[in-house]
């Protein structure tokens, strides 16, 4: 026998190695570093783990916070999976090269390619729209009917002096929309536009966006925009106080006649430098599955961003009628515009 000749355990060993695929091979665990503060997805993590055995560890932060965090830990993050609630971050993510890029056939299947971000010429995909949410605009019911607001161009008519309630600009959920009016109106039209909504505001900025309802309520604006979660969790709150506020608004899904209404996404990632990426892969391909989309949608009231799932949640069906028509850009196109729309809100004097 040859000394060099393997022996019969090496080689059982190295047929063993060989067959184990990559999550085999990894520790089961993931780290999740997640922009997602609703308490219901608690119960989504406690089903995935205990589908796959896989123990999940979590560091909650906002969105600004977690891409701080992964920049300042660099090839030493533990992160592994990303999840952010915004388009216009997912993009600062993705060009700041914090994204490892993969490629799932099941997640390319079940989402959308508007909802998703290409990474490079290779086919990987840098980030996954898991879920969606529209921005809308509410109204005094008493002052204003919904044809008065059926287009977003409408918030800018000088006939609604004093009226709109907004928050901060340069908030993502304003950027984004903004950097979606500038893929449809082009720029020089968009700043027009602004600068009417600058005109048109009853306050200066301040607030998040259930502020902006409770002020359409209060009386202190006659219309305001706002992401439809917000809504939809007034709307299926029991407290009185949130019962009074819904009966006094009314609220229009934008644009139908032309470019739909615009959609942001919550969206997920694996880091760049995970160490279990295999498993990060089967978590958000699990976050994709029609469990955790249904989970999106009666949990956080957003709408499921994979294709063909059923649910079933009484606020965002009242407040649709079922269905409307949803903006269909590019979500990543949408994201690139922020510094250029920025830019924009500083000349117009948005807040
Ligand atoms: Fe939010």
């Amino acid at each position: 026998m040859k000394p060099s000749s393997p022996t019969l355990a090496t080689l059982a060993l190295l047929a063993v190695s060989a067959a184990m695929s990559p999550a085999m091979a990894q520790e089961q665990v993931l780290n999740i570093y997640s922009a997602r503060h609703y308490p219901s997805d608690e119960l989504m993590y406690g089903a995935f783990s205990k589908a796959t055995g896989i123990q999940i560890k979590r560091v909650d932060a906002d969105d600004a916070g977690i891409l701080a965090r992964l920049k300042a830990e660099g090839a030493a993050s533990p992160a592994d999976v990303i999840l952010l609630v915004d388009a216009s971050r997912l993009w600062r993510a993705q060009v700041d090269g914090l994204f490892m890029p993969i490629k799932s056939p099941l997640l390319e299947q079940a989402i959308p390619a508007h909802l998703r971000a290409q990474a490079d010429a290779n086919g990987g995909t840098a980030w996954f729209g898991l879920s969606t949410r529209a921005r809308v605009v509410v109204f005094d019911k008493l002052k204003y009917k919904k044809s008065d607001f059926d287009s977003y161009e409408k918030l800018a008519d000088p006939q609604f002096k004093g009226q709109l309630c907004i928050r901060s600009g340069s908030h993502p959920y304003n950027l984004s929309l903004f950097g979606a009016m500038t893929e449809h109106m082009g720029a020089a039209q968009t700043e027009a536009w602004l600068k009417g909504l600058v005109g048109n505001m009853a306050r200066s900025p301040k607030g998040g966006d259930t502020d902006q309802i409770k002020g359409v309520a209060s009386g202190e604006c006659g219309m305001a925009v706002t992401n439809s979660y917000y809504l939809a969790r007034l709307m299926r709150s029991t407290q009185a106080a949130d019962v009074a506020v819904t009966e006094k608004i009314g609220v229009v899904f934008p644009n139908q006649s032309s470019w739909g209404t615009h959609m942001n996404v919550a969206g997920g990632a694996v880091a760049k430098h995970a160490k279990h990426s295999a498993n990060a892969i089967k978590f958000l391909e699990y976050l994709a599955s029609p469990q955790a989309q249904n989970h999106f949608a009666n949990g956080n009231n957003e709408w499921p961003a994979a294709q063909g799932v059923r649910f079933d949640n009484p606020a965002l069906q009242a407040m649709t009628g079922g269905s409307f028509k949803s903006e269909l850009l590019p979500i990543s196109a949408v994201g690139q515009n922020q510094t250029k729309v920025q830019q924009m809100l500083d000349r117009v004097g948005f807040k």
